[in-house]
């Protein structure tokens, strides 16, 4: 057999079906697992793939099959395990060979990485890998971010895996260093503050409107015909749908309400903070998501606080609350994704990698847990007014926001009247009235700390004033 095109190192769960789908779309791959039993298990069960996969039990075989320079994914636990893993490879590599960690990497981890190897003649990619177990298998959306002559070396095997979007390929390079990893983190982040939103409407409609939950799939599986079309629409009505098999009752009903967290959407809202770039919507869903953990503790704080003694949510017209509830649901949608793209516009600038929005847009447009084709639009816009300050400002977005924020406020000021927790929704809400007011109320801010810190500020007449003149002489 002629050498392998590439490597792959860890046969976990998104390796093994990562390795199949570059087998299955023509490539010769290597493949090695730090426990060898796992990788001849994986052979013996790769079907008609075995001709072009070849399984090695030693790193040594493992490099020597590869076509040199040779890119290697590493696709482990993230974290010290790479840095082993690296470690342990380091010493059989040659000059211009990559390796890739496809895990989902802190961006931070990846610029270490990248830079301890920049004077070894080695290179690393750090690549951004969304959608899943099914995404690695049959497409995934591919973020990666490395130097461009590492990428053009592997151009050829990524485009072949990714998802296609009516034929475009969701993979591309982004930037140096951490660019990938960044982006795909940012990806995550957003993906939480989607994933907050539709609990939060699914929140009004059960608990405010008494729906049950196969009344509810029925409202996302029409929404996901309309402009809100999206995978996680898609899956809110199919689980919404599905029956406990043990108690008959609607699945959803037996989950419990903890949601679990690996920590992209925290590195999201961090970095966003780093930035000084709001993020409200992703904060929020990182929140909420705590919150979730705490079961006991909220429901000892029911008993002592109650719920609020609020009306119950009565609506006259429920076909038009409905419309409202979709309609805020794509605004809010609008924020997140705004202040997501903001974030990594700010970053972009930091770490000098000018990151390509359009793309980013295009290669999530499928593959990935955010697919939908809202990002058809958001990649439009960015081709559009590549140099917006905003999402929000483009044109089309504009209208967008105009269009839906009534709904919105309709909808969060129902929610609060009523006692029904809509944290994220109400962030959006928050982030367009403070985003589009010219005067903001941060004079009185400003005039406080020149007050207690002597920090001046600046007049609105432009006028030279360092201090206030406040009262007493305290500062005057
Ligand atoms: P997994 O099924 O738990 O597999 C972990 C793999 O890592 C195994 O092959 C394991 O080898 C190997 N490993 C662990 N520690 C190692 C070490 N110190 N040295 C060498 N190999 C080591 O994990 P996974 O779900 O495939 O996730 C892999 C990466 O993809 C993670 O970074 C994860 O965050 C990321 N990711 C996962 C998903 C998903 O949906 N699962 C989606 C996107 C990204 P052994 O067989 O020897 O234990």
């Amino acid at each position: 057999m002629a050498q392998a095109e590439i490597g792959l190192i860890g046969l976990g769960v998104m390796g093994s079906n990562l390795a199949l789908n570059i087998a299955e779309k023509g490539n010769t791959i290597a493949v090695f697992n730090r426990t060898a039993a796992r990788t001849k298990e994986f052979y013996e069960e790769a079907g008609d793939l075995k001709g072009r996969i070849v399984p090695c039990e030693t790193i040594e075989e493992f490099v020597t099959a590869i076509r040199p320079p040779r890119p290697i994914i590493i696709m482990i636990q993230a974290g010290a395990a790479v840095d082993q893993q690296m470690e342990l490879l380091r010493p059989h590599l040659e000059k211009n060979d990559i390796m890739i960690d496809a895990g989902n990497a802190n961006f931070r981890d990846t610029m270490r990485r990248f830079d301890a190897l920049k004077d070894s003649g080695l290179t690393f990619i750090g690549m951004g890998v969304s959608g899943g177990e099914e995404g690695a298998r049959h497409g995934p959306s591919i973020m990666v971010g490395g130097t461009e002559d590492s990428w053009k070396r592997v151009e050829k095997v990524l485009t072949s895996i990714a998802a296609k979007y009516n034929g475009d390929p969701c993979v591309a390079w982004l930037g140096e260093n951490g660019a990938g990893h960044f982006v795909k983190t940012i990806h995550n982040g957003i993906e939480y503050a989607d994933m907050q939103m539709i609990a939060e409407i699914y929140g009004i409609l059960r608990d405010g409107l008494k729906m049950s939950a196969s009344e509810i799939s029925a409202v996302f599986g029409e929404w996901n015909k309309g402009r809100l079309e999206s995978y996680l629409i898609e899956i809110t009505a199919t689980v919404l749908a599905a029956k406990d098999p043990i108690s008959g009752n609607a699945m959803v009903d037996m989950i419990l309400d903890k949601a679990g967290q690996k920590g992209t959407g925290k590195w999201s809202a961090i970095e966003a903070q780093n930035m000084g770039v709001p993020a409200t919507g992703i904060e929020a869903a990182v929140a909420v998501r705590s919150i979730s953990s705490f079961k006991a503790e909220r429901e000892a704080a029911e008993k002592i606080l109650g719920l609020p003694a609020v009306p119950e949510l009565k609506v006259a017209d429920r076909a038009a609350f409905l419309k409202d509830l979709e309609s805020a649901l794509l605004a809010g949608k609008i924020g997140a994704y705004a202040q997501g793209f903001a974030v990594m516009s700010a970053a972009s600038k930091e770490y000098g990698w000018n990151l390509p929005m359009p793309t980013i847009a295009k290669i999530w447009r499928a593959g990935c847990i955010i697919r939908s084709q809202f990002l058809d639009a958001i990649t439009s816009a960015f081709t559009k007014t590549p140099d917006a300050a905003n999402l929000i400002v483009t044109p089309a977005f504009a209208d967008m926001v105009k269009e839906t924020d009534g709904a919105l406020r309709r909808v969060v000021s129902a929610a609060a009247l009523h006692g029904l927790p809509v944290p994220a929704l109400a962030s959006a809400l928050g982030y367009f009235d403070s985003y589009r007011r010219g005067r903001g109320t941060a004079n009185v801010i400003q005039a406080q700390r020149d007050f207690f810190g002597a920090h001046g500020f600046d007049r609105v007449d432009g006028a030279d004033s360092h201090h206030g003149p406040w009262g007493s002489g305290l500062n005057g």
